[in-house]
């Protein structure tokens, strides 16, 4: 089963405060994506990786990938204004002859290539769609407009996506084709789960957090020091 990995990579990055897209932003010297695509790139099941780009800057991320060897086949394309759209563009771009696909936020540098063999078999064992979740540590709270608490979730049933998420092909291509790409949605599982179709969970990773806000910046650099003290990259 051929698979690709999609990278949504489109995004402004506004909660990590002004400056240039949020997955070129340099990690430990290297931009977030170079990292993301290389960890893709050694997982032993993705034959190929599709950037979605910021849409002004394609030229520029095809010469960033070139100057930092990410160690696979890598196409580049425009991303869209939403993440969905960016996705929609990306699978718009894919051989014929891929069955599963991955994808994989630019904003999640540092997961560990065992999480992505691990979706990736998951896939090619015959799921139809794997997202990997880690239990919620603070306990959640839906609230009104008004500021006031509507209800505390039960904790114990939460958990928080992270991504690679992986699907079979026609499956992620179904749930796109059927989706507002205007809509909020915030993961390819969501939209997937809308279809009715079953999304299976398997172990997420702490270091596949997402780089959102300033301080994961912070974190995102000492796990990078720790990993190369230890020689690991
Ligand atoms: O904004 P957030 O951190 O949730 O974005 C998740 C991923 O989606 C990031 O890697 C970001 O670059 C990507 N994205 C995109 N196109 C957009 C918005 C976000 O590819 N228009």
């Amino acid at each position: 089963m051929r698979t690709a990995a999609l990278v949504p990579a489109a995004g402004r990055g506004e909660r990590l405060g002004p400056g240039t897209p949020k997955a070129l932003r340099p990690l430990g010297g290297v931009p977030m994506l170079v990292h993301a695509v290389r960890v893709l790139a050694q997982a032993r099941l993705v034959d190929l990786v599709v950037v979605a780009a910021p849409p002004e800057d394609v030229a520029g991320v095809r010469r960033i990938l070139a100057d930092h060897d990410a160690g696979a086949e890598v196409r580049v394309v425009a991303g869209g204004a939403t993440r969905q759209e960016s996705v929609r563009r990306a699978l718009a771009d894919l051989p014929d002859d891929i069955e599963a696909v991955l994808v994989h936020d630019a904003a999640r540098p540092l997961v560990p290539v065992e999480v992505v063999d691990a979706v990736a078999a998951a896939v090619r064992d015959g799921a139809a769609a794997v997202v990997p979740a880690l239990p919620v540590t603070d306990t959640v709270k839906r609230v009104d407009d008004a500021g006031a608490v509507v209800e505390t979730l039960d904790r114990v049933a939460l958990r928080a996506a992270q991504t690679p998420q992986g699907f079979r092909r026609a499956v992620l291509e179904a749930a796109h084709a059927g989706g507002d790409p205007l809509a909020d949605v915030t993961d390819d599982a969501g939209l997937v789960e809308r279809t009715g179709v079953t999304v299976r969970v398997v172990p997420g990773a702490a270091e596949a957090f997402k780089v959102t806000r300033p301080l994961d910046l912070v974190l995102a650099e000492a796990v990078l020091a720790r990993r190369r003290a230890e020689g690991v990259r």
